[in-house]
């Protein structure tokens, strides 16, 4: 029997077209797989609304619709918030650069996308590299000049537009906030390419399969469900679906890179 003679059974087609419809016809912003299917509302902490959460069933990462911009006054608290962490920050990027200049001692200069107040390219700075940050939150420029002596760029980088040659891309706790993660992953693809430049990349990993519980608390209360942040953490990554992207862009190495930050040194 073949299977389109089954009654009722829909075509393999019209599952992913009926999955589609349900995240707005946009397939998974990871792996751009069709399969997605909705899981449960999330509540969201700054906004009094619930974001449906999405599980892609081919990378394994989950995925909220966009419902939230920063407004201008959560902007602020969020620069506020790098300074809070500034000490912990601080500790986690000496560790960052011992095992980068151990992975390659040829690193002499740093590009950060997504930099905050600077704080990993303050002690790069110390250390003797070359850096330079973009980030668009208008608050972080002031403060990484004062605390630090470092003059930001506020507008969107990309490969297009980088003049300056860096040896190291990093980009931390960004893809996750981002409704076109792959684009970015084809600048920095791109950018390696063109100029030799490797990257560290990292985002908060936490959503694997053995750590569904946090599916289970109906409200997120605690920082440590990866779902606390519902309103900005729009991509819950899986290491399965990292990868599936970086590769998508070429990357020739991959290899997890967890000093300080959890993420993945690439070459590409
Ligand atoms: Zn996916």
């Amino acid at each position: 029997m073949s299977q389109a003679s089954i009654v009722g059974l829909p075509s393999t087609q019209s599952i992913a077209v009926s999955l589609q419809h349900q995240f707005s016809g946009k397939p998974c912003r990871i792996c751009e797989s069709p399969f997605i299917a909705y899981v449960r509302h999330i509540p969201m902490r700054r906004m009094r609304l619930s974001n449906p959460l999405y599980y892609c069933m081919e990378c394994e990462s989950f995925l909220l619709p966009q419902v939230y911009m920063e407004p201008v006054d959560q902007l602020q608290r969020d620069a506020a918030w790098h300074i809070s962490v500034e000490e912990r920050n601080t500790a986690w990027a000496d560790r960052f650069f011992d095992a980068a200049f151990q992975k390659n001692p040829r690193i002499q200069s740093v590009l950060e996308i997504g930099c905050g107040t600077g704080t990993l390219l303050a002690v790069g700075a110390k250390r003797g590299l070359r850096v330079h940050g973009h980030d668009t939150n208008p608050y972080a420029p002031a403060i990484a000049l004062e605390r630090h002596g470092l003059v930001l760029d506020t507008t969107l980088w990309s490969n297009e537009t980088a003049k300056e040659q860096f040896d190291l891309v990093v980009c931390i706790s960004t893809f996750e906030h981002l409704t076109t993660p792959r684009a970015l992953m084809a600048e920095i693809a791109n950018y390696g390419r063109r100029t030799g430049a490797e990257a560290f990349i990292s985002v908060p990993f936490g959503t694997e399969r053995d750590a569904w519980t946090h599916l289970l608390e109906a409200v997120p209360t605690a920082p440590t469900n990866p779902l606390y942040l519902s309103d900005v953490h729009i991509n819950h990554f899986s290491h399965k679906g990292f990868q599936k992207m970086a590769a998508d862009y070429r990357a020739i190495e991959m290899e997890p890179f967890t000093h300080g930050w959890a993420g993945y040194w690439l070459r590409f």
